[in-house]
C-alpha cells in the first residue's frame, strides 16, 4: 500500500525525509554499530544527539540563554501537574483562560495544589473563539496565567498573547510548536508534546526561564522537577532516547530543508488558506470557529448533517484521506495540517470535498 495523507491530530504524519534517514540508520547509526534504540544514554554516541537536538531547537526558535530546554516524558498530561508542582509555590494562586478540553484539564490538575481560579472561559460558545482577557481580570499576585494557545481539538489559535504584565505567562504550545517564529521572552514557561509538530510520542519538551525554577515543593518527584531536570542535562534517568533523535531529525529537517519558522509559516498559512477559501466558498462545508481565531494547524468542518459528516469520513478514509474523523467531543471533521503535511495532501483533499459536495446535493 502507498503512503496515505494522515490527517491524524497527533500522533500525526512525519516528514516523509526524516522517516528514510531514520530507516537508513535504524541497524547502524553512524558506523557506531548500533540502532539509537540498543545505545546507552550514557555514551558519547547518544549525548551528541541529545546536545544535538537541544542547540538546534534553540536555534530554530531562538530561545536565549536563560531558558533551559528539558526532554522530558509523560506527555502534555504530566506537566498540567508538573507546572502546579513547579510554579505554584508563591501564593500559591494561578490563573486558568479555558478554550478547550485541554486547558480544561490542566485547570483540573491544578485544582489539587492550589487556588487555580479560572479566569475566563469560551464554553459559552462550544470554544470556537479565545476570550478576551484584561489586565483587570488577572489575580494580582497569581503565580502565574496559564494558556493553551492552540486548541488542537476545538481548531483555534492565540493570535496575540494576554498581557499578564510581572506574572509569567504558562502555554501549552503541543499543537503549534514549531509552526512559525515565536518570542520566547514572553513566555514564562511553554512546553509541547512532541507528537503533533516534532517527532513521535513519548517526549515533551520544557522550556523555562531559569529565575523560575529551584522552588518547587518538596513532594515534586524528582523526574517532574524542572531544576533537577535541568541540572542533569533531562538525564536523571533514562529519556525517551529514540523520541529525541527522531525530533532531532524533524530540527535538522526544518532548518536545512525549509529554512527555518518563518519559511514554515509562510508555507502553512498558504496550506491553512487553501482550505478555509475553499471551505467558505463551499454551499457544504462549514467552519464553525470565529474567523480571527482559526487556527493553522487544525481545521475543523461540519457539513451540518451528523450523517453527513460520518458519510464524509469513511468514503475520505477509503480514499486515502486518513484519520479526518472529529474529535469524538465535536464530532464533524477535523483536518490536522502540521509542518510535515505536504501542500498536495491538502490540495488533493479539497478535490474530494468537492467531487464528495456534487455526489451528496
Ligand atoms: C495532544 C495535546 C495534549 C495532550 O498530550 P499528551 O502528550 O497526550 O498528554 C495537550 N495539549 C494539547 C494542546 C494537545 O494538542
Amino acid at each position: 500500500m502507498n503512503r496515505v495523507y494522515n490527517f491524524s491530530a497527533g500522533p500525526s504524519c512525519l516528514p516523509l525525509k526524516v522517516l528514510e534517514t531514520a530507516a537508513r540508520e535504524m541497524t547502524n547509526y553512524n558506523n557506531s554499530g548500533m540502532s539509537v534504540m540498543e545505545m546507552s544514554h550514557r555514551s558519547s554516541v547518544y549525548e551528541g544527539i541529545i546536545a544535538e537536538a537541544q542547540s538546534l531547537l534553540r536555534e530554530i526558535m531562538g530561545i536565549p540563554s536563560n531558558y533551559k530546554v528539558l526532554f522530558l516524558q509523560g506527555g502534555a498530561t504530566l506537566q498540567f501537574a508538573g507546572i502546579p508542582m513547579n510554579l505554584m509555590n508563591g501564593s500559591r494562586k494561578a490563573d486558568y483562560i479555558i478554550t478547550g478540553q485541554f486547558s480544561k484539564n490542566a485547570f483540573d490538575e491544578a485544582l489539587k495544589y492550589g487556588d487555580a481560579k479560572a479566569i475566563a472561559s469560551s464554553k459559552d460558545e462550544n470554544f470556537t473563539y479565545i476570550p478576551d482577557v484584561t489586565p483587570d481580570m488577572i489575580t494580582g499576585d497569581a503565580d502565574y496565567v496559564y494558556i493553551c494557545e492552540n486548541n488542537t481539538i476545538f481548531g483555534t489559535k492565540y493570535k496575540t498573547l494576554p498581557k499578564t504584565g510581572n506574572i509569567p505567562l504558562v502555554a501549552d504550545i503541543s499543537s503549534c510548536i514549531l509552526s512559525g517564529p515565536v518570542d520566547i521572552t514572553k513566555y514564562g514557561l511553554a512546553y509541547a508534546g512532541a507528537q503533533k509538530n516534532m517527532g513521535p510520542s513519548g517526549l515533551t519538551v520544557v522550556i523555562v526561564r531559569e529565575d523560575l525554577i529551584g522552588k518547587a515543593r518538596p513532594e515534586t518527584p524528582k523526574i517532574t522537577d524542572y531544576k533537577i531536570q535541568a541540572e542533569n542535562d533531562s538525564m536523571i534517568n533514562t529519556p525517551p532516547c529514540y523520541a529525541i533523535y527522531v525530533a532531532m531529525l524533524v530540527f535538522k529537517w526544518l532548518k536545512e530543508d525549509i529554512g527555518g519558522l518563518e519559511a514554515i509559516q509562510k508555507i502553512n498559512i498558504d496550506k491553512a488558506n487553501l482550505l478555509y477559501d475553499f471551505i467558505d466558498n463551499s454551499k457544504l462545508y462549514k467552519n464553525p470557529v470565529k474567523k480571527e481565531f482559526r487556527s493553522i494547524m487544525n481545521v475543523t468542518f461540519i457539513t451540518g448533517d451528523n450523517d453527513l459528516d460520518s458519510k464524509f469520513a469513511k468514503e475520505a478514509e477509503k480514499a486515502g484521506f486518513v484519520n479526518i474523523k472529529g474529535h469524538r467531543s465535536v464530532g464533524g471533521m477535523r483536518a490536522s495540517i502540521y509542518n510535515a503535511m505536504p501542500a498536495e495532501g491538502i490540495k488533493d483533499l479539497i478535490e474530494f470535498m468537492k467531487k464528495f459536495e456534487i455526489e451528496n446535493k
